[in-house]
C-alpha cells in the first residue's frame, strides 16, 4: 500500500471548486458554464503536467461547449424505470442503486450532469424503500452501487449497505466507482478489510472501474491493484468512447492492454450518450463502429470489452458494432428484439 501524506476525504476538501480557483491554478482563462467544477487537486496537478489540451483536460476541464443546447437532459430514459428512490430497474434480475449523487471529479460529458448536484447531502439512506422493493422482487439477484460515486461513501456506510443487502439475502453485489482512478488513496487498508468481509456475505463481489484514457493509469494506481487484485472479486472496467479524448484506435489499445495487465477485465465501451452539455464529445456511429472493428488487429479478445450504446427512451444497451456493415440505419435492437429509433426527431 501506499505511504500517503494526504487522506482521500482531505483530497476532497482542498478540491478545486469554481472557475477562480480554477484560473488562479491552470493560469488560463475559462468558459462559464451552467456546470459545477469539482477537481481534486492531485488530479488537477496531472492535468497540468499533460497540458490543458490534452485527453485527460479535456475530461475535467470546463468548456464552452457545455452551453449548447442539444442533447436530452435524461439521455437513457433512467426516469420512467425508478420504482422508488434510489432504484432504478431495467433489467429482469438486477437494478442500480443509489446512495449518493456525488462524485470525486465532475466529469463533462457525464450523462448524468443535468441531474448530479455536488452540494446533494453525501449519504441519503432510504432503507425502507429499497427492501420493500428487493422483498416485492425476488428475482433481483444483483444490486449495483451507482450514483454519483458509491466510493464517496465512507467504508463504516458501505459496510451498513454490504449488511442491508446481506440481510436482503441479495447474492451478487456491484460497485460502479470512478474512484481507483481519481483517488487510488480511496483504496484503503480499511477498505480491503471491508471487501474482505463482503466477498464472505455474497457469492460475487464486482468492482466496475470506470477510466477512458491510458493517462489515468498511474503508478500510483497501479501501485494500489497490485495488493487489490488479489481480493476474492472481479475487476472490471467500463470505458465512454469521447470525441477528442480517446477515439483512435491507439490510444483504446493501450488503455485495454494496460487495463488487463493490471488484472481489470475491460468490460464495456460505452458510444456516448446525447446529453444536453456534452453533445461536443459525441461522435458518430459509424465512427465508432470502424474504430472498434479496428481494434480487433491489435488486441486479443480477452482485452476486447463489449461496445455498447443505450437507446434513448430506457430500452437499455445494446451490441453496436453490426456484422452487416458501419451504415447506420437509425434504427436499434432493444431487449425485447423489437427495432426502435436512436434519434429522437
Ligand atoms: C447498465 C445498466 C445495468 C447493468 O447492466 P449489465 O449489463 O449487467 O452491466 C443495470 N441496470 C441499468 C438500469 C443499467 O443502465
Ligand atoms: S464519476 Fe460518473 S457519475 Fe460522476 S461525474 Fe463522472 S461520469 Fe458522471
Amino acid at each position: 500500500m501506499l505511504s500517503q501524506t494526504i487522506t482521500w476525504q482531505d483530497e476532497l476538501k482542498t478540491a478545486l471548486r469554481s472557475n477562480e480557483e480554477l484560473e488562479a491554478f491552470f493560469e488560463t482563462s475559462f468558459a462559464k458554464t451552467d456546470y459545477p467544477i469539482f477537481i481534486p487537486t492531485q488530479l488537477a496537478s496531472r492535468i497540468k503536467q499533460r497540458g490543458i489540451d490534452s485527453a485527460l483536460a479535456k475530461q475535467f476541464l470546463p468548456h464552452a461547449d457545455e452551453n449548447n443546447k442539444g442533447g436530452m437532459l435524461d439521455p437513457i430514459g433512467d426516469h420512467a424505470y425508478s420504482p422508488t428512490k434510489q432504484i432504478v430497474h431495467r433489467y429482469h434480475n438486477r437494478l442500480l442503486f443509489f446512495p449518493t449523487s456525488v462524485c470525486p471529479v465532475q466529469c463533462r460529458y457525464c450523462f448524468r450532469k443535468n441531474e448530479l448536484h455536488h452540494n446533494d447531502e453525501l449519504f441519503k439512506p432510504d432503507f425502507e424503500g429499497v427492501r420493500t422493493y428487493l422483498s416485492a422482487h425476488p428475482e433481483v439477484d444483483e444490486v449495483i452501487f451507482s450514483g454519483g460515486d458509491p466510493l464517496m461513501l465512507s467504508n463504516e456506510k458501505l459496510e451498513k449497505c454490504f449488511d442491508e443487502f446481506s440481510k436482503l439475502k441479495v447474492p451478487m453485489l456491484r460497485l460502479h466507482t470512478r474512484m481507483p482512478v481519481i483517488m487510488p488513496s480511496r483504496l484503503d487498508q480499511d477498505f480491503v478489510a471491508l471487501i474482505k468481509k463482503a466477498a464472505t456475505q455474497f457469492e460475487l463481489i464486482t468492482i466496475v472501474i470506470h477510466l477512458n484514457h491510458v493517462d489515468e493509469i498511474t503508478d500510483e494506481f497501479k501501485t494500489v491493484m497490485k495488493e487489490l487484485r488479489l481480493l476474492p472479486i472481479q475487476w472490471l472496467s467500463q470505458s465512454v468512447l469521447l470525441k477528442g479524448v480517446n477515439d483512435n484506435v491507439m490510444t483504446l489499445k493501450d488503455l485495454f492492454l494496460g487495463l488487463v495487465k493490471m488484472g481489470i477485465k475491460p468490460y464495456y465501451l460505452h458510444h456516448p450518450d446525447q446529453v444536453r452539455g456534452g453533445m461536443h464529445f459525441w461522435l458518430d456511429i459509424e465512427d465508432g463502429r470502424k474504430l472498434f472493428a479496428a481494434l480487433r488487429n491489435y488486441i486479443p479478445g480477452h482485452a476486447l470489452p463489449e461496445y455498447v450504446i443505450d437507446i434513448p427512451g430506457g430500452h437499455g444497451k445494446t451490441p453496436l458494432l453490426n456484422p452487416e456493415g458501419f451504415e447506420f440505419n437509425g434504427q436499434l435492437l432493444n431487449k425485447h428484439g423489437e427495432l426502435v429509433s436512436y434519434f429522437l426527431n
